[in-house]
Formats: C-alpha cells, structure tokens, sequence
C-alpha cells in the first residue's frame, strides 16, 4: 500500500463531508421520535430497542431519539448532536476525532449500545485499568436502561472474573489485560480454561496512542526458567569504562566500544580476542547488552528504582508502566547496576504485537482528540478511516507562536520566566515536559523561582488522575510529561470549583498551556494544547524549543545559521523553521519504522494464527487422538486394551499441545535470535527483511511435522493409565509459573539487535 495521492485525499474528503451530511440529516431526523421517546417507561426501554430495525434508517432515528432521552434520563447528561455524529460515524468503523472534553466516553458507549442492538459483541478498550472501570461505572446506568450487560477487569481479575466480564454484551477493559488474556489462552489444555471470547467489535478509546504510538509494543507471556545471573566479571569492566572507551550514536540509540575501549575490555578479562568466533556470541553480546544498561539506559528517564525494583517509565505516557521489563539479559543488567537482586528470568511462550491484537476483530472503530494528524497510518496498517467531528462549541484558545532558543539553557530560562510572570496573575498553567528528570529540573527552577508548582510524573502516578483534574484551579502551576493519553479533563476552577472559582479562572483567560519542546509528532503537541480550551472555555498554548533539543540533533537538521537574534538567545522566525523541520524529518522516519517492524512482525503473526488455529481444533475436539491413532495404530490398539478412549482423548491431547506449544517457544526464540542478528547476515547483498522472511519462512515449514513427530514419540513410550498420563515420566514439564508483560519502545525490543549494531559501527 502506498501513500495517497492528492487526487486520492480530495476524493476522501469528500466522502467524509457526504458521511458528516448523513449523519446530521438522521439526527434531524431522530427529533419526530422525541415525544415517542419521552413517553417510554423505564421498563419499556431494553424492549423497544430490541425491537428497533437498527440497521434501517428510521430504527436508526428512534435509536438517537432513545439515547438522547435516556442519556438525560440515567446520566443526566443528553448527549450533544456532535457526540451523536462521533457515535454514528464509530458505527460506520471510523475512527472520529473528537477534542478533549468534548465527551468521547459517552459517545464510545453509544456506539457501543448501537452494536450491541445490532447483536454484537462489544470491547471498549482504555489505555488503563482506571479509566476502563471508571467509564463503565459511570456508562452502567445507561447500558442498564437499554438492557445491555456490561463487564469490567483488571489486572486484578480471576480467571472466573474475566470469563464472566467478557460474557456481557459490552466489555470495557484495558489494552494489555485484554492482550494478556488472549496470550494465556494458549496456556490452556481444556476448552473451558479459555477465557477470550471470539473477537467481533472493539471501539479504541486515545486511538492514536494504543493503534500508533503504541501498537509495535509487544505483549509476552513468559513462562520460568532457571535464573539468569549476568557475568559479574563483564559488568565490573563495562562499569569502570571511561567515556574514550564507549560511543553513543548521535541519535542516543545504541552505544559501542571504541578501539580503546575494546582493548581495555579484552585485557581485564584475561587477554581475550572479543570479536574472535568464541566471543563474538557470548561475551561481546553480553559486553553491549551491558554497555546499554550502563550508559543509554538513566535512571528517571527509562526506568526509576522504587520499592527494590526496576520500573520501567513508559515513554509514550510518561508513567510507570507495570508488569513491564526489558528482554532478560538487559533487565538482569539494570537490575545489576542498581545493585538490586535478579528477578527471574524467562522463556517467552507467546506473543502479540497490539497491532496484530487489534487486527483480530473483524469490526475496528476509536476515537481520540488528534485522529486526523494520525490519518495515514490507520488508512496504512488497520484500512480504518478517520472524520473529523467538529467541536459542541468553537474553540477559542489562543495557540501562540513558538519560541524557539539557542541553546536548553536560554530555553529552560525563558519557561520560568514565562511561567512565573504568568502565575503571578492567578492564570493556572500546566506545563509538559518531555520525561521524568526535565520534569524535576523544571520543578527546581521553578522553585528557586519562589514559583510553586505540582510535579506529576511517573514517581507518583497513583495520584495522576486526582491532580490533573485540579490543574484548572486558580494560582496552581502543573508539571506533567506527556500528557497524550492521560483521559482526565481539566476544568477551570478545579473539579468542585462553584460557579464562582470557575468564573474567576475564566476571567483570567483559562488554563495556560506550556509545552518545554515540541514532540516527535505535531499530534503529541497538539494533545498537550488540547487541554486548555475545552468545550469553548478560554484558554492560550505556546511552546518552547531550543536547537538543543534532542528533536533538532536526532534529526540532523541542518541549522544554517545559529546565532540568536536577541541577548537572550531567541532565534525568532528561523527557529521555528528548523524545529518544524526537524519535527517533519522526524514524523517520516517513524511512518518508516513503523512500516518496517510491522513488515518483521507480519509473518511471525500470520504463523501464530496457524498456531492458534491448531490448537483451538485440538482443544475442542478429539483431533489429537484421531491423528495419533493414525500414526501409532498398534501402540493405540495396545493402550485402548487398559485405557478408556476418554482418557486416551485427554493424554493425547495433552501431548499434542505439549509440543506443539514446545515447538511455538522454540520458533519464536529462533525468530528473536535471527531478528537480532539479520543487520550483521544482511551485511552482504539481501535486504535484511527478505532474508528474515526466508529464514522464517522455511523453519516454520517444519514446525507441525516435527511436533508431531515428538509427539508420537511421547505417546509411543509414555506412562498411560487409566489414571491419565504421567507427565513427569513422560518429561512434558511445563512452566510452573508464568507472567506477562510489555517491552516499551521499540528499540529495547531488540537489544540483541542493538548489541549487534555496536559490532556493525565498529566494523565499519
Ligand atoms: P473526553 O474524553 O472527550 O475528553 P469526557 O468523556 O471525559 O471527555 O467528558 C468530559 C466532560 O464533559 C465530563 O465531565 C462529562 O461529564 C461532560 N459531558 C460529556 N458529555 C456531556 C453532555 N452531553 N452533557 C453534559 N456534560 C457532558
């Protein structure tokens, strides 16, 4: 798929304005059913929307009709004609952008209701476990007046929980629990240990951060294996390295040895050659995977050491992100340099890209407060179309111009003095911060400053919700990293403010929006800007930038000219310009990674879904036996002599799914190893993605047979009784304890891949 055409786009739009005029014509015309609305009884509601035609025009009208009554009704809120357009265009498998505070929650349930009635199954999926129960709580009443069930889970669900959450007709429920599920479905040796049900329709609350920022995360299920400790020898080395003995790359991606730095290396572990074939391997990869963890990963950036563990910081959401490590190797290496003891390490059983999560369900619709700007890569990786639902009253918040420094320094003293001249009025201002520690760099200043302002950042994200609702109140200064994703709307006043404590803030021109640097995408700066002038409140927004910032120097602009036009380092006009160009360098290279992983992951996806396709056979019928039997006919005439045919179903299928999940961790320990190693095989003439997908191509061609095979072995000298199998004698040992959990930013998705990076700089 190639990117559209102008041609193309024109013809989009216009689609779009047909489906805009569509869905204001029904909304006129749901208003002849008012009074008819009006009259229903509680008790008649879940009857007569059960017997709307809803998929016709007019079941349609007396469906908004319905909701419009109802939603006054049970909520006391009558949802707004724009909310009615989000929901009817999420009804049609768009993605609508919809503005903070323009009431996404109560559009994304009346979609859900309208899917619902057309007998559908339903998942409205949340960045978190607190806002997935938070929506469903405060949805319930309404879901209820309709007659439809609705569930919720979290992390801390049973399995009994889950199962009955995910049999409502409505399900709301974070991204990673619902991942999480339909990876330990493949844990399962019963049909009734499943717990996901067949995927149908999945609405997609902050769209553009689960479908785009973070739909290359994968999901593992790890299960244990013996503990990995790092070589303390290599970690005493790469800990005593001088900064002559390491290079980072300019874009802070990966790091190497120098040729000094590798001589150093090789003579503290006793004169070893460590690119010979004996270490290239083993101790380089264990040397770079060091490197990484010592000199790329910081601490309050990546990752921050709280209750003796490592926690990793999600970049994207700028918050401890839970259940979350890195590949092993560099988690045990972190863990190392903080001096903190070795968490178990793993094997990974199963994973799921997000992307590839979402692709399961035949019917995708979201929402979000910047769906446009995120436009080509839904249209790219999930054929979902975007519209644009304009906003219940205009905006008016005041977007300034950028201001654009020399260097961080003039920058960081143009924000505070900004910030405090603005305070000093009593305007609340939210500032965004681009990680933890620019976060308490900033707070510092501030504070020095005599200004006082409120930190919210991964160290305290328990209260995050609590705090960013009273953002709005009058004299109150917020420092928060990105705030994309965060699903809690800022009113003026705070979140009890009166009539008056809002009135107040109004006067003072609402909240005043700070950004300390432009994000990769204008979409995550327009997120941030989002939260000051919602539903037609008053409201300013500027950023700052430097050509300091990473932005600028990751992206290589060329600056042809740096010298500021004032004493305070301010570059004016041209300094936007490179900031803009920067930004747009660094928005085409992420379409670019992202079309690249997504091409590594596709077939590793396409072969889990074989795998998956077998096992549910296996699981729900007496497939395994069958084909034992046909394979083994005299060891099956022998056992059948002792054994009942119910217990042979259950021992077969055991095995079978024995090696079968067996062969599945193999492969995807293959894939990893050859994913980490292909940039160093690609050196010669193949692209590195052709040869991936060879290499995979031809070792999953093996996969069932050779399971299979394994499994007649088992089943030909396993201990069956009438008791069942011995699974001990049969050596079928399955992991005793198995956990889950995400690998953040792509690029520590691969370690491997970036240790081998090292060795290529060096090479080069
Ligand atoms: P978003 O997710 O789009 O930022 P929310 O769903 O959190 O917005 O809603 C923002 C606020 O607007 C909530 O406090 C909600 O109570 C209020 N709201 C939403 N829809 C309506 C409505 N139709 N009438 C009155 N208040 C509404």
């Amino acid at each position: 798929m190639g990117k559209l055409t102008n041609a193309m786009w024109r013809m989009l739009g216009a689609q779009a304005s047909r489906n805009q005029s569509q869905s204001i014509a029904l909304i006129e015309q749901s208003h002849e059913h008012d009074s008819w609305a009006q009259e229903l009884a509680d008790t008649e509601f879940a009857d007569s929307a059960a017997n709307l035609d809803i998929e016709s025009s007019e079941g349609r009208a007396k469906f908004l009709a319905m909701i419009r009554e109802g939603g006054g009704r049970v909520l006391d809120m009558t949802p707004f004609d724009v909310q009615l357009q989000g929901a009817l265009r999420m009804l049609d498998g768009d993605v609508v952008e919809m503005a903070t505070g323009e009431g996404k929650t109560l559009a994304g349930s009346i979609a859900a209701i309208g899917y619902a009635l057309e007998g559908r199954r339903v998942h409205v999926v949340s960045v978190n476990d607190y806002l997935a129960d938070r929506d469903a709580k405060w949805m319930g009443p309404l879901y209820g007046l309709f007659g439809i069930t609705v569930g919720t889970l979290s992390e801390h669900s049973t399995r009994e929980e889950r199962q009955k959450a995910y049999a409502s007709d409505v399900t709301y429920a974070s991204v990673n629990e619902i991942g999480f599920d339909v990876l330990r479905d493949q844990l399962a040796l019963h049909d009734d240990d499943l717990v996901s049900p067949e995927p149908d329709v999945v609405i997609v609350d902050e769209a553009d951060s689960v479908l785009v920022d973070e739909a290359l995360v994968p999901l593992i299920l790890a299960g244990s294996t013996e503990a990995e400790t790092p070589n303390s020898a290599i970690h005493e080395v790469v800990s005593h390295l001088k900064s002559r003995h390491y290079e980072v790359d300019t874009d802070g991606r990966s790091v190497f040895l120098t040729e000094e730095g590798a001589r150093f290396v090789e003579d503290t572990l006793g004169g070893i050659d460590i690119y010979g074939d004996e270490h290239v391997g083993s101790t380089l990869i264990h040397v770079n995977v060091a490197l990484y963890a010592y000199y790329l990963l910081e601490r309050d950036v990546d990752y921050i050491v709280r209750d003796g563990g490592v926690h990793l910081i999600n970049a994207a959401r700028g918050r401890v992100a839970r259940l979350q490590r890195w590949p092993d190797g560099v988690q045990a290496a972190v863990e190392y340099k903080e001096n903190l003891k070795p968490t178990a390490s793993g094997e990974v059983i199963d994973t799921i890209t997000v992307q590839a999560l979402v692709g399961r369900y035949p019917r995708v619709a979201g929402m979000t407060g910047t769906a446009i700007a995120a436009g080509e890569q839904f249209r790219q990786f999930y054929g979902l179309g975007v519209s644009q639902i304009p906003s219940n009253k205009p905006n008016v918040r005041e977007d300034e111009p950028d201001r654009v420094f020399d260097s961080k320094a003039n920058k960081m003293e143009a924000v505070v003095d900004f910030v405090k001249e603005v305070h000093d009025t009593g305007q609340p201002v939210l500032i965004g911060t681009h990680d933890v520690a620019q976060s308490e760099e900033l707070a510092y200043f501030l504070d020095r400053a005599e200004v006082r302002s409120v930190v919210l950042n991964a160290k305290n994200d328990r209260e995050e919700a609590a705090i960013i609702a009273e953002a709005g109140r009058k004299g109150v200064v917020t420092v928060s990293t990105q705030m994309a994703g965060r699903g809690t709307d800022i009113r003026l006043g705070g979140s009890d403010g009166d009539g008056d404590a809002r009135a107040e803030v109004v006067d003072l021109g609402g909240l005043c929006v700070v950004g300390t640097g432009r994000y990769d995408t204008a979409r995550l700066d327009s997120q941030l800007r989002g939260r000051a002038g919602r539903q037609g409140d008053p409201g300013r927004s500027v950023f700052f930038s430097s050509l300091e910032d990473p932005l600028v120097t990751k992206n290589h602009t060329h600056v042809r000219d740096s010298r500021p036009v004032s004493s305070d380092g301010a570059m004016g006009a041209r300094g936007v310009e490179v900031v803009e160009q920067a930004q747009r360098i660094a928005e085409g290279a992420m379409l670019q990674t992202h079309g690249n992983t997504w091409d590594f992951n596709k077939q590793v996806n396409e072969q889990r879904n074989s795998i998956v396709r077998r096992r549910m056979t296996i699981l729900k019928s007496d497939r395994a036996l069958q084909d034992l039997k046909e394979h083994e006919p005299e060891r099956y005439e022998e056992l059948s002599e002792t054994v009942s045919d119910e217990v042979l179903e259950d021992a077969a299928r055991q095995i079978v799914l024995y090696h079968l999940d067996r062969s599945w961790a193999d492969h995807l320990a293959y894939a990893a190893d050859v994913q980490a190693s292909i940039h160093l095989r690609a050196l010669g003439q193949q692209s590195p993605l052709e040869e991936f997908h060879k290499l995979i191509f031809a070792e999953f061609t093996k996969l069932f047979d050779e399971s299979m095979e394994a499994a007649r072995e088992t089943f030909r000298t396993a201990t069956i009784t009438e008791d069942g199998l011995d699974t001990d004698d049969a050596d079928m040992h399955r992991s005793t304890m198995t956990w889950t959990y995400l690998v953040h930013e792509n690029h520590f998705a691969s370690a491997g891949a970036q240790a081998i990076q090292g060795i290529v700089g060096i090479f080069r």
